[in-house]
């Protein structure tokens, strides 16, 4: 299964503009066929995870990771995205079969979905120190304007956010992909004006996908006469990074009763990855070491604060 997308950065030639194109079909079709979401839901979660991507893409460091989570009031419950800085990314929705009719548009509702009111965190998460955590409210829970407003308030960096995610009339996915446009520090106000006029008139960026618009194509559009330079690609991938070990650590951490609970059943534990669905079954004797070694745990703890 093609589980692939590639994000290319443009600069321009006098250093001011930064473009990054994400194509991400391949990522977004590959999430939707694991979590069958509704069609609505898997425009605003191919929207997400086309940000992450593309913002994940200038994590440097190998440890690095940067979170995404939208918390609206709509009935999707929420989004959550993680990109890596491998080329990584995994998303979810906290209740992947919501619907909404169309908006007053005719198009999938994204921001009821959503919901027009919540918050949005962006955590960056270097791998050493204490994570970043960047916070806004919410504009319209479209995503794109979100992630727009987020650079402006929350990093005073002046950005355009475009995303487009378009799904079929059976529920599955045609095409995914998105841009981020930056302003660097010391652009020129022409400059800004004249991009924002040029990125005003675009057609909408799900229909230049849809069309089959390359990086490159779209590039051209938002620079115009400006000159400027391919960067170069970097691939990036739908995969989680769970594992058995992961979840045996967390079913290990719940509360001790709970756990108690849990082993005096004699049903064994099952965990399902809400970003993979990725099956993780622990039989009885198993949890029985569990609870073994969490009591031990325990009693360690309570010797040493003695
Ligand atoms: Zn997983």
């Amino acid at each position: 299964m093609e589980n692939k997308g590639t994000i290319t950065t443009f600069l321009t030639e006098d250093g001011f503009v930064r473009l990054r194109f994400g194509e991400t079909t391949g990522i977004v079709s590959y999430m939707a066929q694991r979590h069958h979401p509704s069609k609505t839901v898997t425009a605003a979660l191919g929207r997400a995870l086309t940000a992450a991507a593309i913002m994940g893409s200038t994590l440097k460091d190998e440890d690095g990771s940067l979170t995404l989570r939208f918390k609206g009031d709509g009935p999707c419950g929420g989004l959550t995205c993680v990109a890596d800085s491998m080329g990584n990314v995994r998303g979810c929705a906290d209740e992947p079969t919501a619907e909404l009719p169309p908006n007053a548009l005719g198009k999938l509702d994204v921001g009821g979905v959503v919901g027009h009111n919540g918050d949005l965190y962006v955590v960056r998460d270097y791998g050493f120190g204490e994570p970043y955590v960047g916070y806004v409210k919410l504009v319209s829970g479209e995503i794109g304007d979100d992630i727009t407003n987020y650079y402006a308030v929350s990093e005073q960096t002046p950005t355009v956010c475009a995303l487009g995610v378009r799904v079929n009339q059976d529920g599955s996915l045609k095409s995914a992909g998105g841009f981020l446009l930056q302003l660097m520090p010391g652009a020129p106000d022409e400059l800004a004006e004249k991009l924002e006029a040029r990125v005003q008139a675009m057609p909408s960026l799900s229909q230049l996908i849809a069309e089959g618009k390359t990086a490159e194509d779209v590039a051209a559009m938002v620079f115009g006469d400006i000159a400027y330079q391919n960067m170069g690609e970097t691939e990036v991938r739908y995969k989680c990074n769970c594992d058995r070990e992961r979840y045996r650590h967390s079913i290990k951490s719940i509360g001790i009763q709970e756990l108690k609970k849990m082993r005096d059943s004699r049903e064994g534990a099952e965990v399902i990855c809400r970003f993979c669905d990725e099956r993780y079954f622990f039989p009885p004797e198993e949890v029985d070491s569990m609870y073994l070694e969490r009591v031990a745990e325990l009693k360690a703890r309570k010797n040493n604060d003695e």
